[in-house]
């Protein structure tokens, strides 16, 4: 396996604050020629006023810096790839993201607020102008054409298959935004009938519900999580060995929804689900693609995250680098 490129800015650049929000952790380092320092990861604020979380980070970029030795008036730039979806005001991005903002799905949802968003792209601005928000699945995107599998490549999508399911498409060249910087959330379209397995977002039976990794023990409790269905399909369990199947259907015809869309030559895939179990699932995902349509899918390949497990790592400061 290929090394994995050094996280360093060239002599002279000035130093760069990288930041990841997810549902449930935000991380954020400083990059500077030494390469990455001061990584602090902290559970993601949910409480207090809407704009606690953008606080959290402000504060959190401010420990990092010191934990470098970085001034943060010399931070030239800050990259924020957050969960989605995003709602703009005024321009600026807000998370309306079910997992984080109390006041989408109401008090029995059981988070601490009822914020309809948190508020974030606004108060960063303020502090650091050379602030760029983007969704999680884009900054991945960025990565992947910057440093892993899409070098080059003028037509491309990142899917990740992790605990949910995200992704970032580019088209002549140019990588999608969307009306609201939500371009990409593929994950929440409908591919198959079903009837019971419920998103976060609120639909039954999209892709992400069907197929992301929290939602396997949720469908087939009889697999306390995504490893043991896999390890089950490796040792001949027939019940196993179906339910892969099935799940694979499901991604393999959102991939190809997404190559005969968009006319794509390559889709690189990371994400925990599928990087553990990359050599079983790229086949069997291929398999719904190849010979379907083959004007519009042949020579396109799907192809293991060249940032291996770490694309997660290079998304945010792909914004900045
Ligand atoms: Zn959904």
């Amino acid at each position: 396996m290929n090394a994995l490129p050094a996280t360093t800015l060239p002599a002279g650049a000035a130093p760069v604050a990288c930041v990841d929000i997810g549902g449930t952790k935000v991380a954020v380092s400083v990059v500077d020629q030494r390469g990455t320092q001061g990584r602090l990861i902290e559970p993601t604020v949910k409480q207090g006023a809407p704009d606690a979380l953008a606080q959290q980070v402000l504060r959190m970029i401010g420990a990092s810096c010191q934990a470098a030795h970085i001034r943060p008036g010399d931070i030239a730039a800050v990259g924020v790839a957050a969960c989605g979806p995003f709602v703009l005001n005024q321009g600026r991005v807000e998370l309306a993201t079910p997992n984080i903002c109390g006041g989408l799905a109401g008090a029995a949802r059981g988070l601490p607020n009822d914020w309809t968003t948190a508020v974030l792209e606004a108060p960063l601005h303020q502090a650091f102008p050379g602030v760029r928000v983007e969704n999680d699945g884009i900054a991945a995107l960025e990565a992947e054409r910057r440093w892993g599998a899409l070098q080059g490549l003028s037509h491309c999508a990142y899917v990740t298959w992790s605990t949910g399911i995200g992704v970032g498409l580019c088209v002549d060249g140019r990588v999608l935004h969307g009306k609201n910087g939500n371009a990409g959330h593929a994950g929440h379209m409908f591919v198959s009938d079903n009837s019971d397995a419920l998103c976060g977002c609120g639909n039954i039976g999209d892709v992400e519900a069907l197929v992301a990794g929290n939602a396997l023990p949720r469908r087939f409790p009889v697999y306390p999580d995504a490893a043991t269905v896999f390890i089950a399909a490796s040792e001949g369990d027939a019940g196993a060995t179906a339910i892969i199947d099935e799940i694979c259907r499901v991604m393999g015809r959102t991939l190809y929804n997404l190559i005969v869309t968009l006319d794509l030559q390559r889709i690189s895939l990371g994400g925990s689900v599928f990087w553990h179990h990359r050599d079983y699932l790229l086949p069997r995902l291929q398999s719904h693609i190849s010979g379907r349509l083959s004007a519009l899918t042949g020579g396109c390949t799907l192809v293991p995250a060249g940032l291996q497990d770490q694309v997660g790592d290079y998304a945010a400061l792909a914004l900045v680098a």
